[in-house]
């Protein structure tokens, strides 16, 4: 049996029918999560292996436990990615975003421009600064704590989103300081939040396949636990749609799972499509085109709604990966969350993603009242912002603001999507 088609979704079934046409093997599990149970890897991957009318009642489901967990609220941050530099020797095959020293394309900001994008985004109300950037072998060791230091002497009250597990193993090793050491002084020099990016699929052998330089798990679990102790919280994410099979993501929803039971540290998780094009991964033939847009990412969706229900409440949508009207209707599927706003995003973008580099906030707001729900604006943290301040001036910008490919006013800044 395939998946079933989106026009399914709106056939007016409620969840008691969507769950009498399940199988009982799928009910059974639905069931256990509808009453707060955990499931195992084995359960998992039976949901994420659904098809058919099995997926119907996963989606209903996860909405049903959305509303009741969380509420109707979809929430989003006005934010900007700051990509300091597209510079790197990692080589993980699946990013398109990476260059080499010297090729034409490659950059790296001085402080002044990123200050001035900083700058920029304040300007325009954003509360959040995310900022990754390639694995550059030219840079001075203490180059991310300085970055730090100069944003937040200029703007302290910034909240700093920045630095993978990739970037915080890579700065410990040539600042010779342990992953403690290193996080603490970031900390105290305003690191605030870290992406919980770099994450992919926590195992070692596919990761071997996407990049066999890339921080492995063990180190990757060491830097989000040690950076969780010390008091900075990480998001949690997952690339899906390459060479993993459903035993992986089980596993890996497992895994952040019981980090999350140790440290309480996952502010949210974010399951992110893998984009093909644009990839070695993909020119190589190591994966195949990808499937189409749709009830595959909604499975995903509701499948990590409720298998980590009672671990991790917020669950947050990618516009950039999977494109708005996609986003829109994963709201209805386990989402809360639209994301941020974005004045660059350039690493979905270069592996040729189509939804562009920004969302007005505008557009999120028609897009969330679209499936009868309301829009609010929150911290990083997820503290929701009083309604009528802020985003209401900023819901009145639109695209026709941005000037130059930049954003002008109110853009929705995509959570960090950087993948590495
Ligand atoms: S994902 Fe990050 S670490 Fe990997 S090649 Fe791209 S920029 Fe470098």
């Amino acid at each position: 049996m395939s998946l079933p088609r989106i026009e399914d979704l709106y056939d007016g079934l409620s969840l008691d029918q969507r769950l009498s046409r399940a199988s009982t093997t799928v009910r059974t599990l639905i069931d256990r999560t509808l009453d707060g149970g955990v499931l195992d890897v084995d359960e998992s991957m039976t949901l994420l292996e659904s098809t058919g009318d099995d997926v119907l009642a996963l989606i209903a489901a996860a909405d049903a436990v959305r509303k009741t967990d969380v509420g109707d609220d979809v929430t989003y941050v006005v934010n900007r990615n700051v990509n300091f530099t597209n510079v790197c020797f990692v080589g993980c095959r699946f990013c398109a975003f990476k260059r080499q020293r010297g090729e034409s394309e490659a950059y790296t900001h001085p402080v002044e421009t990123i200050l001035a994008k900083v700058q920029e985004a304040v300007d325009l109300g954003a509360t959040e600064i995310c900022m990754q950037g390639g694995i550059n072998p030219a840079m001075a060791p203490f180059t991310y704590r300085d970055l730090l230091i100069a944003i937040k002497r200029a703007f302290p009250a910034i909240h700093m989103h920045a630095f993978s597990p990739m970037e915080i193993m890579y700065g410990a090793r040539r600042t010779a300081m342990s992953h403690a050491d290193y996080l603490a002084m970031l900390k105290s020099h305003g690191l605030d939040t870290i992406p919980g990016t770099a994450a992919e699929i926590l195992d070692d052998e596919v990761r071997e396949i996407l990049s066999h330089k890339k921080v492995d798990v063990r180190t990757w679990v060491d830097i989000i636990t040690t950076a969780h102790r010390l008091g900075i919280p990480s998001t949690a994410t997952i690339m899906y749609g390459h060479v993993e099979t459903p035993r992986h993501v089980a596993a890996h929803l497992r895994l952040i799972r019981d980090l999350q039971s140790e440290t309480g540290g996952f502010t949210e998780f974010v399951p992110l499509r893998f984009i093909h094009a644009d990839t070695e991964m993909h020119r190589d033939g190591l994966v195949n085109d990808p499937p189409p847009k749709g009830m595959y990412d909604l499975r995903m969706y509701a499948c990590c709604r409720l298998i980590l229900r009672g671990a991790i409440d917020n669950l947050q949508t990618s516009w950039v990966k999977i494109n708005h009207d996609l986003a829109q209707l994963s709201l209805n599927a386990g989402c809360n969350d639209f994301g941020g706003t974005l004045m660059e995003e350039s690493i979905s973008r270069e592996a040729g993603a189509d939804a562009g580099e920004y969302t007005p906030v505008a557009e999120i707001h028609r897009l969330v009242r679209g499936v009868g729900r309301r829009p609010v604006e929150r911290t990083t943290l997820y503290k929701k912002l009083d309604p009528t301040e802020g985003s209401t001036t900023r819901e009145n910008a639109t695209a026709a603001d941005c000037a130059g490919g930049r954003s002008r006013g109110g853009e929705v800044l995509a959570r960090p999507h950087h993948v590495h």
